[in-house]
Order: C-alpha cells, then sequence, then structure tokens
C-alpha cells in the first residue's frame, strides 16, 4: 500500500495517481457511473466533483476535479476552478471536523513532468496531515496498525460533510 513510511520527512510533494486502468480517464469514468459511493464520490458540483482517492498517502487524501475532462489550468474556465476551490475548502472543514488534523497539503500537478499521475483531467490533491504523521501508523508491538479502509473514510467524510 502506498501509505506513509517514513515519519518525520519533510513535507511531501503532493503524490501522484496511479494510472487509469483502461484507456479511460479514472475521473470521468467515475462520474459517468451511477454508484457514487462505489466510486467513492463524495460530492458532486455543477462543473466539479469531490472524490476519495482510491490510493491514498494518508486517510482521508481526497481529490477535487473539474467535471470536464481537461488537463490544465488554461483550459478551465474560471469558474470551474472556483468551484474545485469551494471543494477543496469543504474538504479541508469535513477532514477537520472528521480527523482533526494538523495541517494541509493542498497540490496541484499539472502535466506529467510535474507528477500528475492523471494528466489529461485536471484535479487537486488534498492530504491531511500530522506532525510526524505518526498518528496513523502507530506501532504496537511492532505491529503497523493499518489506517482505517476506505469504506470507513468515505462514511465519514460523507457526514462530515454533510453538516
Ligand atoms: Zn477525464
Amino acid at each position: 500500500m502506498a501509505y506513509v513510511t517514513s515519519a518525520g520527512a519533510q513535507p511531501p510533494a503532493p503524490p501522484a495517481t496511479p494510472p487509469a486502468t483502461s484507456d479511460g480517464c479514472i475521473f470521468c469514468d467515475a462520474l459517468a457511473s451511477g454508484d457514487d459511493r462505489g466510486n467513492r464520490i463524495l460530492r458532486r458540483g455543477p462543473k466539479a466533483f469531490l472524490i476519495l482517492n482510491k490510493y491514498p498517502y494518508a486517510s482521508g487524501h481526497v481529490m477535487a476535479a473539474v467535471n470536464r475532462h481537461v488537463g490544465s489550468l488554461e483550459e478551465t474556465a474560471s469558474e470551474e476552478i472556483g468551484q474545485v476551490m469551494e471543494l477543496v475548502q469543504a474538504a479541508v472543514r469535513a477532514l477537520g471536523r472528521a480527523y482533526a488534523p494538523e495541517g494541509f497539503n493542498v497540490g496541484l500537478n499539472q502535466g506529467r513532468a510535474a507528477g500528475a499521475g492523471v494528466p489529461k483531467h485536471l484535479h487537486i490533491h488534498v492530504v491531511p496531515r500530522w506532525s510526524g504523521d505518526v498518528n496513523f501508523m502507530p506501532v504496537v508491538s511492532d505491529t503497523r496498525v493499518l489506517p482505517e479502509s476506505l469504506d470507513t473514510t468515505y462514511d465519514r467524510l460523507l457526514v462530515a460533510l454533510g453538516s
């Protein structure tokens, strides 16, 4: 699993999203599907949506993406970016309620060279952070306790977003 394995390191760059499994786009496929729970879509808006990262850097790692299949800031309308940022803000609020993180990494990678895993569909990562990020990685008797499941995260964030 692609979780943090070294605590206390420098703040990481926003992680790349694993490539789409087919020739489709994971964001467009998720939007087109009617199964928001299965696709971990947390909120849909007219121009943007919020989705849980299935390959989280940390529990609570979400992405706000434009609805349209465009890969650069130049191609987006200001109202699209505005809605993406509203979702980023809603995510930060919800994550704060549900997880009380000490900080956030919020980042956009435009282009493969910049680390974008899905370079053709613009999205912004929101990753909750803790000092050293040890809260999610307690070691008990040499056994690493895995972070919560995506299902649990999804449910917690849905509740937190709803209020
Ligand atoms: Zn797309």
